[in-house]
């Protein structure tokens, strides 16, 4: 049996302080050659690495080797580590005992491994308003208009799916990365399972401000990205039912993901496992993961998730609301500033804030709030074109390039200030006053 890797300290939700975050000290030039502490105010981006999460990374380092298939002590070890990683990442989403976790480079990577998965026919239902992640992977999906509000959400799935055969899938997410706003998951599950459909969630935005617990929500399939969550770049996760991912081709095929191949070639493809064939893993994790993984990127992974369990959700939604709360009332004061909603001002949200300038394009003043007042936001349109369109009136417009439909995103989370905050609205009033 592998040796144990060293068991993370379990301690009660809620008994620890909010822990920093990497380069909370980081200085940056503006104008004139000047240094000036950085805001980072675009969390929702890459979020910054949390100092335990740093610590995990740089306790694995001194002995790794190759997982699952070492006999040395070193491989032991790294094996249990990254299997203690998908036990705390299964934990950390609320999943239930028989859900695959399988491993991904992030977000983007677990939904297209889902797509390549799908049974054959499964018919896709998708808002227009997702992320280009969420949006894009499936071949000849139902497309449906970001909906008016939340029960028209529901509404339109009911009618979408209503008289489909076969197998569906309801594309979700649970907290919309240009808006910040909260879909109304547990009721998209219910109507998705009326009908027999599954339902997978983007839970990018959602985990890093919110506990998630796909148990309790019904969810069939959650995804999301670590970078997003405190960890650095390079892994994310694909969580839920099984049976899809067992019978599906292997996403990338090679060493890991087999049980046997005969000899002769593989060219044949089959699953036989004789002579020139293929025997693929039918356990999900191991056909879905071929390759040597990224057994240090699980490990931040899963120490950021531990670390945002250690200290509980409540205080961090407190300080999160509290923070959001300074930002859009600033904002919200500053003269020709327009945040952007579907769902009106008091549609519950994470912290996520986009907003245009009028007479202004959210590249001009995204470069001097940079270049002037070294606070970092994201300019354009998020990476959900549609979507940012829609919201901005259907304005037809010149392709990614085109900065007079953009907006502006300012985005919050650990290691933000009331610093940050200030800073941001007051650059904004003077940008807007040199506007004239
Ligand atoms: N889904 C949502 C809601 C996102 O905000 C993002 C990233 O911005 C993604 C998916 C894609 O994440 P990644 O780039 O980590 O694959």
């Amino acid at each position: 049996a592998p040796a144990a890797a060293p068991e993370p300290v379990r301690r009660a939700a809620g008994d620890r302080p909010i822990p920093p975050v990497l380069g909370a000290d980081l200085a940056v030039p503006v104008r004139g050659g000047r240094l000036v502490p950085y805001a980072n105010l675009d969390y929702a981006a890459s979020a910054p690495c949390l100092e335990p999460v740093s610590a995990a990374v740089a306790a694995a380092l001194p002995a790794y080797s190759s997982v699952h298939r070492g006999a040395g002590y070193a491989s032991q070890l790294t094996t249990a580590r990254y299997e203690q990683a998908r036990h705390t990442v299964r934990a950390f989403v609320g999943a239930r005992p028989g859900d695959a976790v399988v491993f991904t480079r992030n977000t983007t990577d677990a939904v297209n491994l889902l797509a390549r998965a799908l049974p054959e026919g499964t018919t896709v239902v998708v808002f227009d308003s997702e992320h280009h992640a969420s949006l894009l992977p499936w071949a000849g999906a139902v497309r449906l208009a970001p909906p008016a509000f939340p029960g028209e959400a529901v509404r339109a799935v009911d009618e979408a799916l209503t008289g489909i055969e076969g197998p569906k899938l309801l594309v979700v997410t649970a907290a919309s990365n240009v808006t910040g706003e909260l879909w109304p998951i547990a009721a998209l599950a219910h109507v998705a399972h009326r009908h027999g459909a599954r339902i997978l969630v983007d839970a990018a935005q959602l985990v890093p401000h919110r506990r998630l617990n796909l148990t309790a929500l019904d969810l069939d399939y959650v995804v999301f990205s670590g970078h997003k969550l405190y960890a650095p770049f390079g892994t994310g996760a694909l969580v839920g039912r099984p049976d899809w991912l067992a019978e599906a081709e292997p996403y990338l095929k090679g060493g890991g993901a087999v049980r046997s191949v005969g000899g002769g070639g593989v060219g044949d493809g089959g699953d036989g496992g004789g002579v020139g064939g293929v025997e693929w893993h039918d356990d999900p994790e191991a056909r879905h993961e071929a390759g040597t993984p990224n057994v240090l990127g699980a490990v931040a992974l899963a120490a950021a998730c531990d670390a945002l369990s250690a200290t509980g959700w409540t205080a961090l939604v407190r300080e999160e609301e509290r923070l959001l709360g300074r930002l859009r009332a600033g904002l919200a004061a500053v003269e020709g500033v327009h945040e952007l909603s579907l769902w009106g001002p008091d549609h519950p949200r994470v912290g996520i804030v986009s907003f245009v300038v009028e007479g202004l394009t959210a590249r001009e003043v995204a470069e001097a709030l940079s270049d002037e007042y070294g606070i970092g936001v994201r300019d354009g349109k998020f990476c959900a074109h549609p979507f940012v369109r829609h919201l901005l009136g259907g304005v037809k417009d010149g392709g990614c390039e085109d900065t007079t439909v953009s907006a502006l995103r300012a985005s919050i989370g650990i290691g933000t200030t009331d610093e940050h905050v200030d800073r941001l609205v007051r650059a904004l009033e003077e940008i807007v006053s040199r506007r004239g």
